[in-house]
C-alpha cells in the first residue's frame, strides 16, 4: 500500500490572542505586513498541494503556526481547500479553538480535523466544551490536549469526564523546568487519562535511529524550504524549485534525542504512525478513546 507523504507547514505568522505563561507567543501581535506574507506564503503551499500532477502524493497536511492561526481568515480558506482535495487524505491544524466555527460548515469533514489545546488559565471549561460540540454538530474530528501542569490536574479530569467518551485527550507532558518535574503517582494519574503520556514525557534518545522524518515526512517552511523535520536545521532543499524525489531520503537521525510528538511519532521503533495512521496530522489515534487500556494502546519500546 503506498503511503501518505505527510507534510509539516509553518509560515511567518508568530503571534497569539491568548497569553499562556507558558508560551513564548503569549499576546504577541503580527504586524499587517507580516500576515500579508504569511497569507502569501500559505497560498503558495496550497496551490503546491492543489498541482496533484506536479507531485503525485497522497497527502497528509498539518499545519504547526507559531501562535495562533486558524482565527486568520486566511487559513479557515486553506482548510477549506484543502479538505476538499480528494489526493489529500488528511489536513489538520493546531488551535485554541478560540475562533469563529461558522466557517468549518464549508471544509470537508472526511478529512478536515483539528487539534486542539485547552488552556485552563485562558477559557473557561464551559466555554471550550460549547466549542468541542459544535465540531461534534459539524461531525469534525479533533483531539484535546493540554499541557500537564500540576495546576492543571483537576481541569484535566473535568476536561475528560465532560469531553465525548471518544474524543481523545493527550497532555503534554510539563519539561519545561527538566527532569524530575512530576512527584511520585502524579505520571501515572495522568497515563491513566492518556495511555500515551509516558511517551511523551521522556525524550527518547535518536542518535543514529531510523525514522520516517525526511523520507514521508518533511518540514516545509514559508519560504518553501524543506527540513526534515521540525527539529534538524539542514535544509534538504526548496519545494517549489526541487524535485520532490530530490527532497525524499532516509537518513539516521543526526539528533540525540527527541522530546516533542510531532518528531517522535515519525521515529521507527516506537511504531506509533501505525497507531495514528489518517489521524496523524490532528493526533488522532486509530483506537477508541473510550475503551483504551493501557494494552490496547501500549507502544513499542524496544528498539
Ligand atoms: S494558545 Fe497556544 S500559542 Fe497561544 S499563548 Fe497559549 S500556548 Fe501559546
Ligand atoms: S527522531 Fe526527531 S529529531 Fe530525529 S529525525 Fe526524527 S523527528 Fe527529527
Amino acid at each position: 500500500m503506498a503511503h501518505d507523504l505527510h507534510l509539516y507547514w509553518r509560515g511567518p505568522l508568530s503571534s497569539c490572542n491568548y497569553d499562556c505563561p507558558y508560551c513564548p507567543f503569549a499576546k504577541r501581535q503580527s504586524s499587517r505586513a507580516e500576515l500579508a506574507a504569511d497569507e502569501a506564503a500559505l497560498a503558495r503551499f496550497v496551490a503546491w498541494c492543489a498541482d496533484h500532477r506536479g507531485h503525485g502524493q497522497r497527502l497528509s497536511l498539518a499545519f504547526t503556526p507559531w501562535g495562533e492561526a486558524m482565527i486568520r481568515p486566511h487559513y479557515q480558506a486553506a482548510l477549506i481547500e484543502l479538505s476538499r482535495l480528494e489526493w489529500v487524505a488528511a489536513v489538520a491544524i493546531q488551535t485554541n479553538l478560540s475562533g469563529r466555527l461558522e466557517w468549518i460548515a464549508d471544509a470537508d469533514p472526511r478529512r478536515l480535523a483539528l487539534w486542539t489545546t485547552y488552556h485552563p488559565g485562558e477559557v473557561a471549561l464551559d466555554d471550550f466544551l460549547a466549542r468541542c460540540a459544535r465540531l461534534d454538530a459539524a461531525g469534525l474530528r479533533y483531539s484535546v490536549g493540554v499541557v500537564g501542569l500540576r495546576e492543571h490536574f483537576d481541569h484535566i479530569d473535568e476536561l475528560r469526564a465532560r469531553l465525548a467518551a471518544g474524543v481523545y485527550l493527550w497532555i503534554n507532558a510539563y519539561k519545561s523546568s527538566g527532569p524530575g518535574y512530576y512527584r511520585p503517582g502524579e505520571a501515572e494519574r495522568l497515563s491513566a487519562i492518556d495511555p500515551l503520556f509516558d511517551l511523551n514525557a521522556l525524550r527518547h534518545p535518536s542518535s543514529g535511529q531510523a525514522c520516517a522524518a525526511g523520507s514521508r515526512s518533511l518540514f516545509v517552511d514559508g519560504h518553501g524550504d524543506v527540513r526534515r523535520c521540525h527539529f534538524v536545521d539542514s535544509v534538504r532543499g526548496n519545494l517549489y524549485r526541487d524535485p520532490l524525489p530530490a527532497l525524499l531520503g532516509e537518513q539516521p537521525c543526526p539528533q540525540s534525542s527527541c522530546g516533542c510528538f510531532i518528531g517522535y511519532v515519525h521515529l521507527e521503533r516506537l511504531g506509533l504512525r501505525q497507531r495514528f495512521g489518517d489521524g496523524l496530522a490532528a493526533r488522532l489515534p486509530n483506537w477508541d478513546p473510550s475503551s483504551t487500556t493501557s494494552a490496547a494502546a501500549s507502544p513499542t519500546t524496544g528498539p
